[in-house]
């Protein structure tokens, strides 16, 4: 398959590079021409010297985070660890309550005894129940993040980016519904990425 992976914007080869290339070590560099002048010494004395030299670029990460292909997964370990931590004191208080309520004192109401007991357990089981909520979700989420991302990874691989234009495109179409040489915006290529996974809406 010969497949065209000039700049669809400027239609030019020289300032394009890989998405996967780009995000590899974190960093990108860009190779630009420069005009440089100055006096040499030669033979016959001192000569103006005017040139060309091929500057290299090295630029910040901002880039390769703004094409990555995932979000980056939450831990959850930690989380749960606390959220069952902070249900020792709720089991504990359960079990003094329960054994209190096998021998009530006299005269005193069951079942209101029972309601009391019901509230206070459940009111400092709050922070551990919604802890162990939140780690229930982050890894929920990381599991649609890790089941889209093999989707997600064939359309990003196929990415290209032009330096010149700073836009990124795709010289064919890995998906039916991601454009073919269509030059797009870094933010606008994450979200088409990310869509592909399944994990726009995290
Ligand atoms: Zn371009």
């Amino acid at each position: 398959m010969d497949v065209d992976i000039t700049c669809p914007h400027c239609h030019r080869l020289d300032g394009v590079q890989s998405v996967p290339a780009i995000c590899a070590d974190g960093s990108s560099t860009s190779y630009d021409t420069g005009t440089y002048s100055g006096v040499g010494i030669a033979s016959t004395g001192l000569v103006p010297v005017v040139g060309t030299t091929t500057i290299e670029r090295s630029q910040s990460t901002t880039l390769a985070r703004s094409l990555t292909c995932a979000p980056a997964l939450e831990p959850t370990r930690r989380l749960t660890g606390l959220g069952l931590l902070l249900l020792v004191l709720p089991a504990i208080v359960l079990v003094v309550l329960t054994t209190a309520m096998m021998f009530p004192p006299p005269n005193t109401d069951r079942s209101s005894l029972l309601l009391g007991m019901i509230m206070c357990v459940g009111t400092i089981s709050l922070p551990g129940l919604l802890t162990l909520r939140s780690s229930f979700q982050r890894g929920r989420r990381n599991a649609r993040i890790m089941r889209g991302r093999p989707r997600a990874m064939a359309v990003w691989c196929a990415g290209w980016y032009c330096h010149r234009c700073y836009l990124a495109f795709w010289p064919y179409s890995p998906l039916p519904d991601i454009p073919a040489r269509q030059a797009v915006t870094p933010d606008q290529f994450r979200w088409m990425v990310w869509k592909a996974g399944g994990y726009l809406n995290r």
